[in-house]
């Protein structure tokens, strides 16, 4: 049998990329909830691939077999698209990659690429790296970054000790990060990157996305932000001007709570002061076809599609929790045992100003329930008990609903105590840096009726109703039922 030759297969792969670059275009025109519904997968794919399959297939398969030796040249050398081996490349991956680069990108006429990882730890790592390599010119120069300190505690400790006390590479912080000058003034000709997280997890920093993009552009240097907590469905910053999105897709968005999963969407064309064009050009392109294929940080594929399954239903869920978030925390403002809530939507937070010009629910203005632009905060809030370490913990585990975890973004409402979970390695100082006091309470509010979080919580304060007598309780007083749950 006759080969066909490479460059058949090029010729028909590049027939392919460009029908399947038609077909982005055309999402791209539809609204928000069809893309998150549809994303890049097509009935045309379903018929002419996939045996008619409504739902994205999940392709387990390690590689795909080519049909000769020039197929596979050509395929390897990346001059067609190829599913080759699934660390580079998997139909199912790639499935959840293009949903979240539509989603990112709603809204505007910028084309944007994603790279799915196996965690969003692993999508930070991939997105930061990249930045911090020896520059030709000056081999011995040191390397800093300028980044806010109110951040998720993984992120805190990659970057305080896995790059400054490790590496070497110096986190230069913002410690306020809505006064763009101190953005500014930490800048030098070493730095490789600003990177922000907003609102935060779990003190809901927030800062003027736009202001700080400007100010990154103007030092030609990229702007990484961490939108993990909003989603797409509330807050799109590479709209605003940010380079880089990194997304811990383990949250919201896989609300289900199946698997870990992260994932980096980027512009094109981004500032950096690295001699690297490819990286510029297409971030996560290049991420995907070098440095992730060498490092080997990717996702599953059945994590990929159980991800994008939970995906589809991203806007109107953000609604929900967003509302019932805001009626959990007007109960706790009010309640006698509480120091303090800190929810964005809520008026008396200092932020809410700020939060409110950028947090909106994503096409609300085409909702007829709607009709206008409506503000929606998401579901992550904390409080503070009035109170001390002990106290906290006692109201923590009287909750009977609200499950003790450390996670967020789930169907079902979850709370945590960070100075003992998320945030406990980094210590005292590191904590009063992220702004975690001893007495605050994460929590999460899922998609259950907000009266019955309220009656759980409600429940749970009711520790705190005269201290003394219950401190002298015995230790497992509940008899039975909680001896027999022990047991
Ligand atoms: C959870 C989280 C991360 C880390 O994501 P994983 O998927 O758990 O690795 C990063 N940023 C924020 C804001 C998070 O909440």
């Amino acid at each position: 049998m006759k080969n066909k030759g490479t460059s058949f297969y090029i010729e028909a792969g590049k027939r392919a990329m460009q029908w399947h670059q038609e077909h982005i275009k055309k999402m791209k025109q539809c609204r928000f909830d069809t893309i998150a519904v549809h994303g890049i997968y097509s009935m045309q794919e379903a018929l002419d691939f996939n045996q008619g399959s409504i739902i994205e297939p999940i392709y387990m398969s390690t590689s795909q077999t080519y049909r000769d030796s020039d197929e596979m040249e050509a395929g390897l050398s990346y001059q067609i698209p190829t599913w080759c081996y699934s660390r580079i490349g998997n139909p199912s991956i790639y499935y959840l990659e293009g949903v979240l680069a539509l989603l990112e990108s709603y809204g505007t006429d910028l084309e944007a690429s994603c790279i799915a990882t196996a965690s969003g730890m692993a999508a930070i790592q991939s997105a930061v790296d990249p930045f911090l390599v020896v520059h030709k010119q000056k081999p011995g120069a040191p390397m800093n970054f300028v980044s806010t300190c109110q951040l998720y505690g993984g992120t805190f400790q990659q970057f305080a000790v896995r790059k400054d006390e490790e590496k070497h590479i110096q986190w230069r912080k913002v410690l306020n990060p809505t006064d763009t000058q101190e953005w500014e003034n930490l800048i030098d000709e070493n730095t490789r990157f600003l990177y922000g997280e907003l609102p935060s997890n779990p003190s809901q920093g927030f800062f003027d996305i736009a202001r700080v993009a400007e100010v990154a552009h103007r030092h030609n240097l990229p702007f990484i932000v961490d939108s993990t907590v909003a989603t797409p469905a509330l807050l799109r910053p590479l709209a605003h001007g940010a380079d880089i999105v990194v997304q811990s897709v383990s949250k919201s968005l896989f609300t289900s709570g199946f698997g870990i999963a992260g994932a980096i969407i980027s512009r094109k064309n981004i500032c950096s002061n690295i001699d690297n064009d490819p990286m510029k050009a297409d971030f996560s392109t290049y991420l995907k076809l070098l440095p992730n294929r060498d490092n080997g940080p990717n996702i599953s594929p059945m994590n990929a599609i159980l991800a994008l399954n939970d995906i589809r239903t991203i806007r109107s869920r953000m609604d929900m929790v967003s509302r019932s978030t805001e009626t959990v925390a007007r109960f706790l403002a009010q309640h006698k045992h509480i120091e303090g809530v800190d929810y964005l939507g809520m008026e008396d937070h200092p932020l809410h100003d700020l939060a409110k010009k950028y947090l909106f629910l994503v096409d609300s203005e085409h909702d007829e329930l709607y009709k206008q632009k409506v503000n929606r905060y998401g579901h992550l809030m904390s409080f503070r008990i009035k109170g001390d370490a002990k106290d906290t913990r006692r109201v923590f585990d009287a909750f009977q609903r609200i499950y003790r975890a450390t996670d967020l973004g789930r169907i079902k409402s979850v709370a945590t105590i960070p100075a003992i979970s998320t945030h406990q390695q980094q210590g005292e100082e590191g904590r009063k840096l992220a702004g975690i006091p001893a007495n605050l309470i994460r929590l999460c509010v899922g998609a259950e009726h907000p009266e019955d979080i309220i009656a759980d919580i409600n429940q749970a304060l009711t520790v705190l109703d005269g201290k003394e007598v219950s401190s002298s309780a015995p230790e497992y007083s509940a008899g039975g039922a909680s001896s027999s749950r022990l047991g």
